[in-house]
């Protein structure tokens, strides 16, 4: 059983027991409040021993849960949040529509669940991700951003880059941190979202010059190239990747050439992939 650690700002967290290849140490589950009451943010797993450590490190704080907050559907994350809501009676916070009881988007506060903090709607890993912002400069990322690992883009590549943008102004006063949805809690997080920007955007460059380079490669191909570490398991990922460069470059300015065009047309073609979850750089 996860041994429920403070982290401050009123966060404590317990990690999911449900390590993997996709989920790496496992999915970092986070109780938030600093009143009597606390939200769950990922249970991750339907565990009963997780979801039990989740309920006794609430009641140690003396804290009631008020509700289950989702990052983002995916299932290493909302795995466990409709038993966890269903022992506890609460409902289900999150921002894609499967899953919610109360559907949150930009702007939200959650004070109705005894909680100081505003959802930050964060597209890009996957289109329904959300952040929390809490005072003081604490931000819960989910997967838009990891603790020492890096995550896939499941959503739109320019949705993604648009997304870091948003949060660095809100990570900027010294102290803030970034409570990840898989790794180490983030100290330097507004250092960490601009290099985050600026590993993915030599990512399109490489793109752009790989595709203009082999014009008839496949994304598949590419993929190949441009992650040669990552393995056959996490190729799919790679693909998605290239192919979400690949569609950010067809609509950006100024307009490419023609040959630009019908290379990364090409790559940005979904019929060459292969289904998958989750990430690489
Ligand atoms: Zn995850």
């Amino acid at each position: 059983m996860s041994v429920p650690t403070a982290v401050g700002g009123g966060a404590i967290h317990l990690l999911a027991p449900n390590s993997d290849e996709w989920t790496y140490e496992g999915t970092n589950t986070w109780l938030l409040g600093s009143g009597q009451s606390v939200i769950v943010v990922d249970p991750g797993t339907s565990d009963p021993s997780h979801l039990l450590a989740i309920q006794h490190a609430a009641a140690e704080s003396g804290q009631s849960i008020t509700a289950v907050l989702l990052t983002h559907d995916h299932e290493d994350h909302s795995d466990g949040a409709r038993e966890l809501a269903g022992i506890v009676n609460v409902p289900i916070i999150a921002n894609s529509a499967h899953w919610a009881d109360v559907r949150v988007d930009d702007g939200d506060v959650l004070d109705d669940f005894g909680l100081d903090a505003v959802v930050i709607h964060t597209p890009g890993h996957s289109d329904d991700s959300i952040c929390v912002l809490l005072p003081h400069g604490v931000l819960v990322t989910g997967d838009t951003i990891l603790g020492g690992h890096s995550s896939g883009i499941y959503g739109r590549f320019r949705d993604f880059l648009s997304s870091l943008e948003r949060l660095l102004p809100l990570v900027a006063a010294p102290g803030s941190f970034a409570l990840p949805g898989h790794g180490h809690v983030v100290v330097d997080p507004h250092e960490t979202i601009k290099r985050l920007i600026a590993h993915r955007l030599r990512r399109a460059d490489q793109v752009r010059d790989l595709a203009m380079r082999h014009p008839n490669a496949t994304a598949t191909e590419l993929a190949a190239q441009m992650y040669p570490s990552t393995t056959l398991f996490h190729r799919p990922s790679a693909v998605q990747m290239v192919q979400a460069i690949a569609t950010y470059l067809l609509e950006a300015d100024p307009p490419l050439t023609s040959a630009a065009h019908n290379a990364l047309g090409r790559l940005a073609d979904t019929r060459d992939q292969l289904t998958t979850d989750k990430g690489v750089t």
